[in-house]
């Protein structure tokens, strides 16, 4: 079982757009246990389609396919697939009634191109859209499934959503596949494969591991499959069960989880709360927390203080203890947790300030310089970090390290 993704439009190949579409289905297909063989970015051409969906038919059981349904003249990816498939194009009375609703509910005349998309090929069964007026169209033929879906992204995974892969399933009768996600924080993949070495020379038949690198954290992802979900299940959480203690003190979640949720919710069980005071991130640590919906239950604010002026006046750090040590230290960022727990009224603060580059550095405090500090104010704890990327990368890195550590300072205190 195999399938192959073609992703029309003379703006992908101009590079004006980038082809994210197919990273979405073969992420969404992976977790289906269907491998993608090949993944075709052609234009708006009636030879080139043609061309690819002959390719695609002679190698896989499923293809998937995006762009070109829109109502303008460059789109011809369904008259296309009229031809391929050897079918008129029909006029289908639902579609045809769905437009005219949504033309006359925003006020505005439906012209003979509009009133053109519900017209289908008779072959196919179309799906509906209901975040766009480009109707899905799925086609059988040998056994094999072709899809056609809008471009627009947010269209395109609805339908997948709600159609293409539900539908995928039945009809192939696919083998059950359970992912579980291991999320990592501060260590390296090289530092987990050691450890896990001799776990994963023993994996079992039917178990896979992969190592899933982003800045700052690694994914592991255990994947069971086999014919009974309930046996692979079984598969999994035995597997899980034997790696968890190898590695416990970098996990800080699983599946969707994120630091920052972790964070929140053993907060809310402690009944406590925290604030940030940031230097060198600039609130990006505070954007992190707040994505978190419910976030204001425990988390009360920051201040984004970047200058000596902004420590100084409003949290409290010392003149003199600046002059000493300078805006990067460890005292500095001890005195901001204090002055941000107080001054927000919180148990816990976070503080961070460093040298994000790519200018700024000196022969004792290099680029990438950061220190850290977390904790309550009769227990204040710190790090100091050399980080060695882009500015960008530093400042995400600064924020993942800052709430790594205060994660495990919170699971120590309760
Ligand atoms: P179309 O269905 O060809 O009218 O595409 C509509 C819009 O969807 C295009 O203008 C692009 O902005 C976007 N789009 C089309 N194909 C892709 C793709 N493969 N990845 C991301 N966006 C796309
Ligand atoms: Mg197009």
């Amino acid at each position: 079982m195999q399938a192959t993704i073609i992703t029309i439009g003379d703006e992908l190949l101009y590079g004006q757009t980038v082809d994210t579409n197919s990273a979405y289905m073969g992420r969404e297909l992976a977790l289906l246990g269907i491998r993608v063989r090949e993944i075709l970015s052609i234009s708006d051409d009636k030879a080139a389609i043609l061309e690819a969906l002959a390719r695609a038919e002679n190698a896989s059981d499923l293809v998937l396919i995006t762009g070109g349904l829109g109502p303008t003249k460059d789109d011809i990816t369904k008259v296309t697939l009229a031809e391929y498939f050897n079918t008129p194009l029909v006029s289908n009375p639902e579609i045809l009634a769905k437009l005219e609703e949504f033309f006359t509910r925003r006020n505005r005349p439906m012209l003979q191109s509009n009133a053109d998309q519900a017209l289908m090929p008779e072959a196919c069964m179309p799906l509906r859209n209901d975040r766009g007026t480009a109707w899905g169209m799925w086609f059988e033929k040998n056994g094999k499934v072709f899809v056609s879906m809008p471009g627009v992204p947010f269209e395109m995974e609805a339908l997948m959503q709600q159609e293409v892969l539900p539908k995928a399933k039945q009809f192939f009768k696919l083998p059950a596949i359970i992912h579980k996600h291991i999320l990592t924080a501060g260590v390296g993949e090289s530092f987990l494969a050691e450890r896990i070495a001799a776990f994963e020379d023993n994996l079992p038949e039917g178990i896979k591991l992969a190592y899933l690198p982003s800045v700052g954290g690694v994914k592991l992802r255990l994947t069971a499959a086999g014919a009974e979900r309930e046996v692979v299940q079984q598969l999994l959480d035995a597997q899980l069960a034997k790696l968890q203690p190898l590695i416990e003190e970098a996990i800080y979640g699983y599946d969707d989880d994120t630091l920052e949720e972790v964070i929140g919710k053993k907060l809310i069980e402690m009944g406590k709360t925290y604030s940030t005071a940031e230097s060198c991130t600039g609130g990006y640590i505070a954007h992190q927390i707040t994505l978190a919906p419910g976030s204001s239950k425990y988390y009360n604010g920051s201040i984004v203080s970047y200058t000596n002026e902004a420590k100084n006046e409003i949290l409290g750090v010392k003149q003199e203890t600046i002059r000493e040590h300078g805006a990067v230290s460890e005292q500095t960022v001890r005195e901001m947790v204090a002055g941000v727990c107080k001054g927000m009224h919180t148990d816990y603060g976070i503080a961070t300030s460093g040298i994000a580059g790519p200018t700024g550095g000196t022969a004792e405090k290099p680029v990438g310089t950061v220190w850290i500090a977390y904790g309550s104010p009769n227990d204040i704890r710190t790090k100091k970090y050399e980080f060695k990327a882009s500015r960008k990368i530093n400042i995400q890195l600064t924020g993942l390290m800052a709430l790594e550590l205060f994660r495990k300072y919170l699971e120590e205190k309760g």
